[in-house]
């Protein structure tokens, strides 16, 4: 693989991360809350970015 490879694989499996906390949000049951303050999220902007973890308050979405 390529560097350039290496770098895609790095940033894919950085995807998948945030796939896999956003489902076990979901099957915990804090996928509408904010991982930060525990407020509930914006059911707009979860639409609208469905790996969002936290509120608008706490943009950064690990
Ligand atoms: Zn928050």
């Amino acid at each position: 693989m390529s560097e350039a490879d290496n770098e895609s694989v790095v940033k894919i499996e950085a995807v998948l991360n945030d796939v896999d906390r956003a489902l076990e949000r979901l099957r915990a049951g804090t996928y509408r809350t904010c991982q930060v303050c525990g407020s509930a999220i914006d059911e707009q902007s979860l639409l609208d970015t469905p790996l969002l973890a936290n509120c608008t308050a706490h943009p950064e979405l690990s």
